[in-house]
């Protein structure tokens, strides 16, 4: 029996819902909060017709306001808050499960949206000269509450998606079951979807620009290695998918794992990108279109990269017309009894099948099961623990089993092609 407060009702939150209304053991109440609330109502509305057991309200909130989703919390009284909107809306959410004493549960590293901001600004140029990567996003802002949730005894689990989330979560189980010491992780995200579309993107086109656009950088020996935006490409020969080319990425998780595992002497993360998304990328990067500086246009303020998001198609609305499938797992080398391995453990997810079953494509899909899945270990206890914490931080068994028995099957080859 739990009540769970959900803010977000984009492409990741409606996978996320849905998939907590298929485990209504657990999820028994829900309240589907949003800036935009007929979109809670529509997936609503949808879930009573197919006579789901969980009790839904809806309601309309501003998360960018701490006030506001505190208000919320303390109407609504919910066991935990899962934070499906947007990377900016962390703290302020955090803020408010602070204040409440309620679990905190997200997929995405805090990023501020107006990276302009002095205060931020000096902080962020100070962090990199001293940790030496240069992506908006860190997890200091999130760790920074430790102390305070372990205080209020709550817990606050951090990057619950699918990478972050399930990546870290592969790492862990490797590291139980395959390895006494981990020494390299190879991350490959690759998405072989085809939506039809010259250019759109699978999530949130502000938070996936600025990520794809941003200098690379990878973990060795202790300490970042900063690489130009898409400068080290490998290919690959995804099982399912096919051969594909990747480009190193900055990425969240490594952060994490580089401070929990700090046995591992490189940890790098590959995504893959199609030449026309690259070179749609470039040219709107050229032409400052990817911009979060606001301009005077005609008297009104835009910000370039979210007048963009507006006439890209929404990636909410991919579903229907991607075909194909993702691969995305984790490479890992090490040393078991004295003997050197390597594994790969992957899922692999088709976005038909998923549009079938939810109405979503893959990435949203891939997404919000292990956001549910996250949500769902907090609230049965079972990876409850008052502080901050990310997904590698707690027994992976469970996480794995629940990734099976709800959509995300998982394989693990033991002779794997390495990357170069
Ligand atoms: P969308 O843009 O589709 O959805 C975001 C939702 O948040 C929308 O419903 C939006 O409302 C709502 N929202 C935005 N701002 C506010 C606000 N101030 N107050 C209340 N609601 C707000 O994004 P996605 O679903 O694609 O992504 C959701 C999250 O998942 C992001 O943080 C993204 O970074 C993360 N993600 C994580 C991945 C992982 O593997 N870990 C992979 C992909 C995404 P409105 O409808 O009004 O716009």
């Amino acid at each position: 029996m739990s009540r769970l407060l959900v803010i977000g009702c984009g492409g990741v939150a409606q996978v996320a819902i849905q998939k907590c209304a298929q485990n209504s053991k657990v999820f028994t109440e829900m309240c589907l909060a949003s800036r935009t609330v007929s979109k809670c109502d529509a997936l609503k509305d949808k879930l009573k017709e197919q006579g789901s057991p969980v009790q839904i309200t809806t309601a309309t909130v501003n998360a960018d306001d701490t006030a506001d989703v505190v208000k919320l919390i303390k109407e609504y009284k919910p066991d935990a808050v899962l934070n499906v909107a947007l990377p900016y809306q962390d703290l302020t959410i955090m803020d408010a499960c602070l204040e409440c004493k309620v679990d905190y549960i997200d997929t995405a590293n805090y990023e501020p949206e107006d990276t302009d901001e002095p205060v931020w600004r000096a902080a962020y140029e100070k962090r990199c000269k001293e940790k030496g990567f240069t992506a908006y996003f860190d997890y200091s802002y999130q760790w920074a509450y430790m102390d305070k949730f372990k205080e209020a005894g709550i817990t606050g689990l951090l990057g619950t998606g699918f990478d972050p989330g399930v990546t870290s979560v592969f790492v862990a189980y490797a590291k139980k079951h395959y390895f006494d010491k981990i020494d390299t992780v190879d991350i490959l995200d690759c998405n072989g979807g085809d939506h039809g579309y010259a250019f759109a993107t699978n999530f949130n086109p502000e938070i996936n620009l600025r990520e794809v656009s941003a200098n690379g950088s990878y973990w060795e020996d202790g300490h970042w290695v900063e690489t130009k935006p898409m400068e080290i490409k490998r290919e690959y020969d995804f099982p399912e998918v096919g051969q594909k080319d990747m480009y190193l990425l900055h990425h969240e998780e490594i952060e994490a794992l580089g401070r929990n595992f700090p046995e591992i002497k490189r940890i790098r993360f590959f995504m893959t990108f199609g030449q026309s998304y690259l070179d749609h990328m470039r040219c709107l990067e050229d032409v400052g279109m990817l911009s979060t500086t606001p301009i005077k246009f005609e008297g009104k303020e835009i910000v370039p990269i979210q007048f963009l998001k507006a006439l890209l198609p929404d990636p909410a609305s991919l579903g229907p017309r991607t075909v194909g499938k993702t691969n995305i797992g984790c490479i890992i080398r090490g040393t078991k009894d004295g003997q050197e391995k390597v594994i790969y453990i992957y899922n692999v997810c088709d976005h038909q099948e998923c549009y079938k079953e939810l109405g979503s494509q893959a990435i949203s899909y891939t997404t919000g099961v292990p956001a549910m899945i996250g949500t769902a270990l907090v609230l049965t206890g079972q990876w409850k623990k008052p502080g901050v914490y990310t997904t590698d931080e707690f027994d992976p068994d469970p996480y794995m089993e629940m990734l099976n028995e709800f959509g995300l099957p998982w394989v693990v080859d033991e002779n794997p092609v390495e990357v170069g």
